[in-house]
C-alpha cells in the first residue's frame, strides 16, 4: 500500500453522507487528469514489482511459529537502513538501487518494491532477482532476534483458538468484532482499523468468509467447527456464526485481516499512451486466473485444510462491503443498485476502443453509476472508459479523512483514488497522477507470492516479456469475460494447476495472419517459427499499426464468440498445443525477435523453462507442496487439522527451502541456489541501467 493520509477519519454515518461529494469531485478529478494527460506518448517501459512478506517470529523451545507485530519498529529500521545507504557515499549501491519498504494490513507484513522501476531492457530482466534478493536480505538482517521473513501468501493458524500472534492479544477489538482476530493484528495507522469497521458497518454484519473443507479420511461429515465460540456475547454480531453465517462444510472466518492479511506478488507496467495501456488490461485480464492457478499457494485458513489452492475468494468475501439488498437477498429499497460482485474481484469490463473489443465479449452485468456515466459520456470519454469507471463509482467511499474533503480537483486525485484505491480487482488501470511524470499504467494483481525469489522474479520476468509479446504481435486475447470469471472460480480449486481446464482464445493472431497458427513455438522448431514471426512483421508492419481493415471487416461479421474460445488444461495454455502456440511460444516468439545476447538468453530461459515445467506439472505449486507436506506429517491425523506443531515444522520447512538448505526438486530445479548460499548480492550484479530516473508512485492504495 501507498503513502497514507494522516488525519481523522469519518465514522461510517458520516462518511456515508459525503459518499455523493467524493465521487462527484473524484470524476471531476479523473476528468481533469484524463484530458490533461491522455495525449501523453511515448512514455518508456517501465514496470516495477511489489513483493510481501510475513514477519514470523520462531520459538525453538516451544515449538511455535508466529507472526510478530512488530511492523513499525521493523519499517523504522528498515527505512533507517536504506537512509543510511542513500546517505554513505561509500556505499556499493547505487542510490537509486535502494529498495523501498512500506507498511501493509497486517500488522505482521512487509511490502517491498524496487527503489525505482525497472526499464525496458532485456538485461534489466536479469537484476530482477537480484534486486528481490537484495530487499529480501535487507529484511531478514534487520529484524529482532528469532524473526523470519516469509513470503507465505497465507498464514497456516492465523485465526486459530490458541496464540498465533506475538505478543498475544485476545480477539475483542471493535473494529472488527471479529470471534477469531483482534484488532491489534491490523496496522495501527487509523485507516486500517477505520476501513475494516467501516466495511462491516456499510454491509450491515460481519463479512462472512467460507471456505470449503477438505474432507480428508477422518473429517466429519457434516463438518461443524466446533472451535468457533458460537455463544460469545460481547458484539451483536457475535450470534451471526450459530445463525448461519458460519456455513457446514465450511472454514469460516469473520473479518479483512483474514483476506487483506494474505500477501501476494503484483506487477505494474507504464504503457507509451493510454490505448497501448487499454490493450495490456485487455489482453492480461483473460490471462490473470490462468496465473492464479499457476501460483497457488494458500491451501490453509483457520488451522484446517481447505479444499482450495488460493486466497482470491477469501480476500474477495473479507472485504465484501455489499448489503443484503445489494447482494440480492432482500428486495432493493434503501439501497440503489444489485451488486453480484464484492469490492475486491475480477474486473467486468475490457477497456480497449479497438473494433476488437466486441460487446459480445463485455457479457458480464455490469451495473453502472448513472450521473457518473452521464459525465463521462458528456465529458467525451470513450464508452468502454466511462462504463468502467462508472461502474468503479457503484461503490461507496469507506475512508474518508475530514481534512481532505476540500481539494483542488486541478491538483488532486485524492477522491478519485478513494474509490478507485478500495476496488481492488485482478487489473488495476491506473492514471498518472496529478503533476507527475509518471504515464499510464495497468497493474497485474491476481498472483499468489511465491516462497524463493527465484520464483517471483520468473513470474515477473514471464509476465513482462508476454506482455511486450502482446504489443509487439498485436496479439488478441479476448473472449467473453464472463468465461474469465469461470476460469476464476476453476483456478482456485485444488490443484487447479494439473486437474482443471480452463477457457482460452484458441486463435490469438490477428485475423489476416492465420496461417502463422502452423507453428508451434517451442525451442526445437525456433527457425521456422522466428522467420514466421519475420514475415508476420512485415506483412503485418506492426510496431504501432493495429487493428488491420481486415479485422475490422470481421467484426461486422456474426462470429459466433463460444467458437473462439476452447478449454484448455494449464499445459497447453502455457506450453501449446498443435497449432497454438501457448503463452511460452508467444514470449519465445518475442525473445527471439530480438537482438539479444546469447548469455542474456540463456538467463533468461533459466526462468522460462521453470514456468513451462511447473505448468507442465513438472514442479508441482507451493499449495501442492504444502497440502503434501501436512498430509504426511506425523501429527497429521486425516482429519483436516493443523496443529501448532504442525505449522511450525512447515514454516520451518519453508524457510529451509528458501535458504536453500533443504531441497525439495518437486518444487524448484537442482540449479536453485537458496538465500543462504547467495550472499548479500553485489552491486556488480545489478544493472546500471536501474537508473531510470522516474520517479516512484506514492499514494494512496
Ligand atoms: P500500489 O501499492 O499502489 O500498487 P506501489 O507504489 O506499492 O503501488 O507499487 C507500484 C509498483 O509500480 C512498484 O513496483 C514501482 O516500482 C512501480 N512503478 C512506480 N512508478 C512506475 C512507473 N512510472 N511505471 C511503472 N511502474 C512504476
Ligand atoms: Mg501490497
Ligand atoms: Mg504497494
Ligand atoms: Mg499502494
Ligand atoms: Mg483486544
Ligand atoms: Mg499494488
Amino acid at each position: 500500500m501507498g503513502l497514507l493520509s494522516l488525519g481523522t477519519p469519518l465514522d461510517w454515518t458520516d462518511a456515508k453522507a459525503f459518499a455523493d461529494f467524493i465521487r462527484t469531485n473524484g470524476v471531476e478529478q479523473f476528468l481533469n487528469i484524463y484530458y490533461s494527460l491522455k495525449d501523453r506518448k511515448g512514455e518508456p517501459l517501465l514496470w516495477g514489482d511489489e513483493v510481501e512478506y510475513m514477519v514470523i517470529l520462531l520459538d525453538n523451545s516451544t515449538k511455535t511459529a508466529k507472526l510478530s507485530l512488530r511492523q513499525s519498529e521493523i519499517l523504522d529500521n528498515l527505512n533507517n537502513v536504506t537512509d543510511d545507504i542513500v546517505n554513505d557515499s561509500n556505499s556499493s549501491i547505487v542510490s537509486s538501487q535502494v529498495p523501498t519498504f512500506h507498511p501493509e494490513f497486517g500488522r505482521y507484513m512487509i511490502e517491498s518494491t524496487p527503489g525505482v522501476p525497472y526499464s525496458a531492457g532485456l538485461k534489466e530482466l536479469l537484476t530482477v532477482e537480484v534486486n528481490m534478493r537484495l530487499r529480501r536480505n535487507i529484511t531478514k538482517h534487520h529484524l529482532p532476534p528469532n524473526h523470519i521473513p516469509i513470503t507465505l501468501t497465507s498464514f497456516p493458524t492465523l485465526g486459530v483458538n490458541y496464540p498465533f500472534l506475538d505478543p498475544h492479544y485476545e480477539p475483542n477489538g471493535e473494529a472488527s468484532q471479529s470471534l477469531f482476530l483482534p484488532d491489534e493484528l491490523i496496522n495501527p495507522h487509523v485507516r486500517f482499523p477505520t476501513l475494516a469497521a467501516n466495511i462491516r458497518k456499510r454491509r450491515g454484519a460481519k463479512v462472512a468468509i467460507n471456505v470449503p473443507i477438505f474432507f480428508d479420511e477422518n473429517t466429519p461429515r457434516p463438518f461443524i467447527d466446533k472451535t468457533i465460540p458460537y455463544d460469545r456475547d460481547l458484539f451483536p454480531g457475535d450470534k451471526e456464526a450459530k445463525e448461519g453465517a458460519a456455513k457446514p462444510d465450511h472454514i469460516y472466518m469473520d473479518a479483512m485481516g483474514f483476506g487483506m492479511g494474505c500477501s501476494c506478488l503484483q506487477l505494474t507496467f507504464q504503457a507509451c499512451n493510454v490505448n497501448e495501456a487499454f490493450n495490456v488490461y485487455d489482453a492480461l485480464a483473460p490471462v490473470a486466473p490462468i496465473m492464479l492457478a499457476l501460483t497457488a499457494a494458500a491451501p490453509i485458513y483457520r488451522g484446517y485444510l481447505s479444499d482450495v489452492d488460493a486466497r482470491w475468494n477469501v480476500i474477495s468475501a473479507a472485504v465484501d462491503d455489499r448489503t443484503k439488498e445489494e447482494r440480492g437477498e432482500e428486495p432493493l429499497k434503501n439501497d440503489k443498485y444489485r451488486i453480484p460482485k464484492s469490492r475486491y474481484d475480477s474486473i467486468d469490463s475490457y477497456l480497449s476502443t479497438s473494433p476488437r473489443n466486441r460487446p459480445e465479449y463485455n457479457d458480464n452485468p455490469l451495473p453502472m453509476n448513472k450521473e457518473v456515466h452521464k459525465a463521462l459520456i458528456e465529458a467525451g470519454i470513450e464508452l468502454p472508459l466511462a462504463n468502467h469507471i462508472a461502474h468503479l463509482f457503484i461503490r461507496d467511499p469507506i475512508v474518508i479523512f475530514n481534512e481532505l474533503l476540500k481539494q483542488d480537483n486541478t491538483k488532486s486525485s485524492d477522491h478519485f483514488e478513494n474509490i478507485q484505491s478500495t476496488n481492488w480487482q485482478t487489473l488495476r488501470f491506473k492514471p498518472p497522477p496529478p503533476q507527475s511524470k509518471i504515464g499510464w499504467r495497468v497493474e497485474f494483481r491476481s498472483m499468489e507470492v511465491q516462497l524463493t525469489d527465484f520464483e517471483n522474479a520468473a513470474f515477473s520476468v514471464f509476465i513482462v516479456l508476454l506482455t511486450r509479446a502482446i504489443l509487439s504481435f498485436d496479439l488478441n486475447f479476448y473472449m467473453p469475460i464472463s468465461k474469465v470469471d469461470v476460469n476464476m472460480q476453476r483456478s482456485q480449486k485444488r490443484d487447479a494447476s494439473r486437474q482443471e481446464k480452463f477457457f482460452f482464445r484458441k486463435n490469438l493472431f490477428p485475423k489476416r495472419d492465420r496461417d502463422i497458427e502452423k507453428y508451434r513455438f517451442d525451442s526445437p522448431r525456433m527457425e521456422p517459427m522466428k522467420k514466421s514471426f519475420d514475415n508476420f512483421k512485415e506483412e503485418s508492419n506492426m510496431n504501432g499499426k493495429r487493428t488491420t481493415s481486415s479485422e475490422s471487416l470481421a467484426s461486422n461479421y456474426n462470429i459466433n464468440v463460444e467458437e473462439e474460445i476452447d478449454e484448455m488444461s494449464m499445459d497447453e495454455i502455457i506450453n501449446g498445443k498443435d497449432t497454438f502456440p501457448g503463452l511460452m511460444g508467444l514470449v519465445y516468439a518475442y525473445l527471439h525477435s530480438l537482438n539479444v545476447d546469447i548469455e542474456t538468453k540463456c538467463q533468461i530461459k533459466k526462468y522460462l523453462q521453470f514456468i513451462k515445467d511447473r505448468a507442465s506439472g513438472k514442479y508441482i505449486t507451493f499449495a501442492t507442496w504444502t497440502r503434501n507436506f501436512m498430509r504426511s506429517h506425523p501429527d497429521y491425523k486425516q482429519d483436516s487439522v493443523i496443529t501448532s506443531k504442525m505449522n511450525y515444522d512447515f514454516i520451518i520447512a519453508a524457510d529451509e527451502i528458501e535458504r536453500g538448505i533443504r531441497t525439495e526438486p518437486s518444487l524448484l530445479p537442482p540449479s536453485y541456489i537458496g538465500s543462504d548460499k547467495l550472499k548479500e548480492p553485489s552491486v556488480m550484479d545489478l544493472s546500471q541501467g536501474v537508473s531510470s530516473g522516474a520517479e516512484p508512485d506514492k499514494r494512496p492504495t
